[in-house]
């Protein structure tokens, strides 16, 4: 006995600073030994214990299957291990313990008990403790998923580790339309996605699987039954790069909710009408073109149509009609356009079209040319045949920060370009056409000063009776001190008119400067019979036209019989909406002249003529120009000047320069002439000598 005792002083030693302890029972499992350490690890004193049962030791620990089992293997004289079990200490600390224990038998096989350590696995059991209500709460979302997944239709799946076996829940089988439980791989999974969509999701996966993340996709989809679906795949990866790293992810069929949105989306990137993009669309596709080509080293080139005088066509045809042509226009170009170019409607009668090609030296107008061989169409309409000219602006750039506003004003610059060489064509922006522009800015600036400044002043042209010479009345022309040209008349500066602004601004300035001219002729009793004023559409097409003209006659104390509004044939049946026509009627009504000008040159129908409030026609220049040798001409003036008196109009001549012309332009029948032959237009000291001296000569006949 002593001899043992000594040897466990020993073991005490021995063991002093580990972190367990040992321990020896008898035959009968009484605690025959406990090393000193026992006191310091777990703060008991060991000689409480020495002498009980294991038994009774268990009964300080928490029983549960694992105490049953080593009961099991206790009984049977077993060594066993790793058998964890709990303790409560003095201070109240519940701390876990293992234990592992080997059976002695003595030389004849006795069974003499047990020999064993315990230690504290307080860390572990608590991870382990840990990990057991994890996957308790995993066990709980899994239901509740499964619950949410029932109720919503969103399916789950997880990739594993091997990643090629998948496993989904039901509502991924029902997605699929595959028989619940079905062993599935990834790849079986993958291919029912739709070609193109399916390396977009193998992509996708492998990308995650390679950078971790997350992701969300939807992609179109046929089930295992051949129904088409677009579903949304979400997924993320866990435990990256170890080995027991996973895919999950959540399955949705999404068909409904996208083909709603494909509705919308439809309706605010169509055009209603032409079922071309519209201008919203237009402009992210431009957007998308440009940065595409920045990286791409592409250029893109941009072109806006424009349906040639589109206005007029809605006035004589109908806007029924107008329609049915920009949906001819619409098709043409969507044709043109197929299958890599863009086409919008972008406005009223504007069309844009968006082409990327690979940046080499290609001439944007030479290309375009190509796509859109035909600029005028004859389309078959409701009323027969329509013919439509087309013209078109075209810039290019290669993809940049400012370049959508850049290749726009480009392309908007050339096509005005194309619209004032008579269209019918494409037209490439290039930098003369920046110049020009530049130079337009300036002179309307440079002319608005002028009009603030009272340099603008009307000159009068007299216009006289073809058989007597006799003055009838003058036109009152705009001319302008400018600073430097000197006295400059419009067709100098015709790009003016272009300008609305402008066209108010003189209109306003001409109509009261002659008002008060023809005042200061009645006061002094010059005779000067009618006046022509010259008004553009913007001015006709203003509400209170007529009204303003009435009023500023009348502050002057004039009669609207001593005026002429002259307004050209092109603004009225281009421009002239019902609503200018009715102003141009309550003029006409007040005993106003009106006078259709440039006679001849626009593109009215005449049969138009009867029904617009007109009462003068002045034949164009043009005509007159060569009537003396072109035998073509000659006809033209005399059925011009025989529908006039067919219509009971006052036909007016422009631009007689010889005698010549005046004398056949008499004995043609038409009753009055204006140019140079007779005067040129001047100032209105000259105009008032020259109409005195009328005065004077007729008074020396009388
Ligand atoms: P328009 O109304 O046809 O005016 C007649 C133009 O013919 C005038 O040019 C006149 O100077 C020119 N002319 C007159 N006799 C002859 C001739 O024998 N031979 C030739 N070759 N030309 C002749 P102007 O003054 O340069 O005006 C050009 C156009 O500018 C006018 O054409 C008219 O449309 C417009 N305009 C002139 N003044 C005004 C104005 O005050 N307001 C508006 N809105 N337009 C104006
Ligand atoms: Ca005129
Ligand atoms: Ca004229």
């Amino acid at each position: 006995m002593r001899e043992r005792w000594m040897t466990f002083k020993a073991i005490d030693a021995y063991l002093q600073g580990a972190n367990f302890w040992v321990w020896e029972t008898d035959a009968d499992l009484r605690v025959a030994f406990l090393s000193q350490n026992f006191e310091s690890l777990t703060g008991l004193d060991r000689t409480d214990y020495l002498g009980q049962t294991i038994w009774d030791l268990d009964k300080l620990g928490a029983k549960d299957s694992e105490t049953d089992m080593r009961a099991r293997m206790l009984e049977a004289h077993e060594p066993y291990d790793s058998y964890r079990w709990q303790f409560l200490r003095p201070n109240g600390d519940t701390i876990w313990l293992e234990s592992a224990g080997t059976p002695i038998f003595d030389d004849h096989g006795e069974f003499g008990g047990y020999r064993g350590n315990t230690r504290e696995v307080a860390d572990e059991i608590q991870q382990a403790l840990d990990m057991r209500e994890s996957a308790r709460q995993n066990r709980i979302q899994h239901k509740l998923l499964a619950q949410i997944g029932s109720i919503s239709g969103i399916g789950a799946w997880t990739l594993a580790p091997d990643k090629s076996t998948v496993e989904w829940s039901d509502e991924t089988y029902d997605i699929y339309e595959i028989p619940r439980g079905t062993e599935i791989t990834l790849e079986r999974g993958l291919s029912s996605y739709c070609d193109g969509a399916r390396e977009t999701i193998s992509q996708t996966i492998a990308d995650v699987l390679r950078n971790g993340g997350r992701f969300d996709v939807t992609l179109p989809f046929k089930t295992e039954k051949g129904r088409r679906r677009w579903v949304r795949s979400m997924g993320f990866i866990d435990g990256a790069g170890t080995p027991e790293e996973r895919v999950y992810g959540t399955f949705q069929d999404v068909t409904e909710e996208r083909e709603r949105q494909m509705r919308v989306e439809t309706i605010a990137m169509r055009d209603s009408l032409t079922n071309v993009n519209n201008r919203h669309s237009f402009n992210f596709e431009l957007d998308d073109r440009l940065s595409a080509a920045k990286s791409n080293r592409e250029r893109v080139i941009l072109c806006f149509a424009d349906l040639d005088r589109f206005k007029q066509i809605n006035d004589v045809y109908g806007h029924a009609v107008g329609d049915e042509i920009l949906c001819h226009v619409a098709d043409y170009f969507a044709a043109c356009v197929e299958p890599d170019g863009f086409v919008g409607r972008i406005g009223g009668d504007e069309f844009a079209l968006i082409f990327t090609v690979a940046d080499d030296d290609c001439e944007p107008v030479a290309f375009v040319n190509e796509r859109v061989p035909r600029f005028v169409h004859t389309f078959e309409t409701s009323v027969g045949p329509v013919e439509a000219r087309l013209c078109m602006g075209v810039a290019s750039a290669e993809g940049g920060e400012d370049d959508t506003v850049k290749i726009m004003r480009d392309a908007d610059f050339a096509m005005h370009a194309a619209k004032s060489g008579g269209g019918g064509f494409a037209r490439a922006f290039d930098t003369r056409l920046a110049d020009t522009l530049h130079r337009r800015v300036k002179l309307v600036q440079e002319f608005q000063r002028g009009l603030r400044d009272h340099s603008v002043v009307p000159f009068y042209q007299p216009i006289v009776s073809l058989e007597t010479g006799e003055i009838s009345g003058l036109e009152a022309l705009a001319r302008w001190h400018h600073p430097a040209r000197g006295l400059i008349a419009p067709h100098m500066y015709m790009e003016i008119f272009d300008d609305n602004r402008i066209c108010l601004e003189l209109g306003e300035l001409m109509l009261n400067a002659i008002c008060q001219d023809m005042k200061r002729w009645s006061n002094s009793g010059t005779e000067f019979g009618r006046v022509g004023y010259n008004a553009t559409a913007v001015e006709v097409k203003r509400p209170g036209f007529a009204l303003n003209v009435l009023a500023t006659l009348s502050k002057h104390g004039l009669r609207p019989d001593q005026l002429v509004v002259e307004v050209t044939e092109t603004t009225m049946f281009a421009d002239i909406d019902m609503a200018a026509h009715n102003q141009l009627s309550e003029l006409r009504e007040a005993g106003v002249s009106i006078a259709l000008d440039d006679f001849g040159t626009g593109y009215s129908s005449l049969t138009h003529l009867k029904d617009l409030p007109f009462n003068i026609l002045k034949i164009d220049k043009t005509f007159v120009k060569d009537v003396m040798s072109s035998e073509a001409d000659k006809s033209i003036i005399k059925s011009l000047i025989e529908l006039g008196r067919d219509l009971g109009y006052i036909t007016v001549a422009e631009g007689v320069e010889v005698q010549a012309e005046r004398d056949f332009l008499r004995d043609a029948g038409c009753e009055r002439g204006q140019g140079f032959f007779f005067d040129r237009p001047m100032s209105f000291r000259d105009a008032s000598e020259r109409l005195d001296r009328v005065i004077e000569v007729l008074a020396q006949t009388a």
